[in-house]
């Protein structure tokens, strides 16, 4: 592991850095970026749009993106270097991830000319904003067990069923979507991967209202919609390639992006501030105990990303420990934000920002853990890969492998 950058990242760095003081405002101490949660905000939308096409313009926007397609062609350690200094400033939150970090990569993988030509450079400079359309009712873990259906018809396709948990879709202009296309084969085999354009006729999106009060995701239910065969991305009934290499995409695009609320520094300043029977929490040997636990385990996870990264910039491939940092830590940042809450007394239980402390970003951090514990790879199916790829063990039982998609049981009317 080395700690340090290497002459040419460390001026890569001062690069970097030179160009966000010119353009944004660096974060005081104990201030913070705003969430995610803030992306549902009036004027959000159009202040990553300004900020995203400042830096297409100076050419810091997608840098690990082929210089083709508008990027720098920068490696996989000075994309980790740009994040770290751009989260050091106030930016507007990260709408774009999802196409950006996803969904761009698999145009760049499976699309045709055209639809490279077409699509990535507005999505580049945030002109147009995409969404992600894989999860059903009945298909998230199993995602392969989804059940839209898109049928040809003439030089177009026809889709009807519906989707959930669509992050953004309700300003979003396209959306990539993975239907089935093939009932009589295996459940990987009859899917096809298409972009549909968000505004067609038979769309309609309905934001689900979370627990933190935001509406950031959606239900999305498509009857009838007409999806040219020209947006068809990759061949009939190969979609599960394509849905593989945005899901690669999104683990390595959560692990990367996974920063932003409170960190332990809030935590030890509000464990000073606070005060148990007239004196410093901070001095009460319990809280002292709870405060060291948290302190190591994350470190220990401030050194696990180190390994990453000492990998990125000898350019290897990291390794299970990016799966590991997202099954250590969504858990271990609900544990302290839940702590932080505790320690707030009655006023832990305000999750109005007019009212509630550091305006609400302990409740928020405590409200948004769950999610994380769930995107991109639920905890139990993180152990599974864990358990299958990384320790050897056998791997779990498959009952409906084989069999054609229509086959495969759903319910007690089926048996
Ligand atoms: C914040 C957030 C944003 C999201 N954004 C998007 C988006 O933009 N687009 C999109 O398509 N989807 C999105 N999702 C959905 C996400 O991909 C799914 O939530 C995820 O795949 C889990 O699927 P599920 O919710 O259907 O849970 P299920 O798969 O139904 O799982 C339910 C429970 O069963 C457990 N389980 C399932 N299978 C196994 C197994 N084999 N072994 C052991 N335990 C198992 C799970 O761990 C979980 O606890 C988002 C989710 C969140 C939380």
């Amino acid at each position: 592991m080395d700690f340090n950058d290497t002459p040419e990242e460390a001026a890569f760095r001062a690069a970097a850095r030179a160009w966000l003081d010119a353009n944004a405002q660096r974060l005081q101490p104990g201030e913070r970026q705003p969430g995610l949660e803030g992306r549902t905000e009036p004027g959000a939308v159009k202040r990553a749009q300004e900020w995203q096409a400042k830096k297409a313009d100076a050419g810091w926007a997608c840098i690990t993106w082929p210089k083709e397609y508008g990027g720098r062609g920068a490696t996989a350690i000075q994309s980790v270097i740009w994040n770290q200094e751009e989260s050091r400033y106030k930016t507007p939150p990260a709408i774009f991830a999802i196409g950006q970090g996803m969904l761009g990569p698999t145009i760049m993988v499976h699309g045709s000319d055209a639809q490279k030509q077409r699509y990535l450079k507005p999505m580049l400079r945030g002109e147009e904003i995409w969404c992600q359309l894989f999860s059903e009712p009945g298909a998230g873990s199993d995602l392969a067990g989804l059940r839209t259906t898109a049928v040809r018809d003439g030089d177009d396709w026809v889709l009807n069923g519906q989707k959930i948990w669509t992050t953004g879709a309700q300003y979003s202009k396209w959306g990539m979507i993975v239907c089935r296309t093939d009932p009589t084969a295996d459940k990987h085999r009859g899917i096809t991967y298409f972009i549909v354009d968000m505004q067609s006729p038979g769309i309609a999106i309905r934001p689900i209202k979370q627990i933190n009060g935001f509406s950031a995701f959606n239900e999305v239910f498509f009857t009838d919609v007409r999806v040219a065969d020209a947006n068809r991305v990759g061949d009939v009934n190969d979609g599960w390639r394509g849905a593989l290499t945005t899901l690669m995409n999104e683990r390595h695009a959560i692990g990367a992006g996974a920063q932003g609320g409170p960190d332990f520094g809030d935590l030890l300043r509000l464990a000073k501030e606070t005060l148990i029977d007239g004196r410093p929490a901070f001095e009460d040997r319990a809280v002292r105990q709870r405060l060291a636990r948290f302190y190591t385990r994350l470190k220990g996870l401030q050194y696990t990303a180190y390994r990453t990264q000492t990998a990125l910039s000898r350019g290897q491939t990291p390794g299970p420990e990016s799966s590991i940092g997202k099954l250590v830590g969504a858990p271990l940042r609900q544990e302290i934000a839940s702590f932080a809450i505790d320690l707030q007394g009655a006023a832990g239980a305000m999750l109005d920002r007019r009212l509630a402390p550091e305006e609400g970003a302990w409740q928020l951090a405590y409200l948004g853990a769950p999610g994380l514990r769930l995107a991109g790879g639920t905890d139990e199916i993180l152990r599974n890969i864990i358990a299958e790829r990384v320790l050897g063990l056998p791997p779990e039982i498959r009952a409906d492998k084989g069999l054609p998609f229509k086959d495969i049981p759903t319910g007690p009317k089926n048996q």
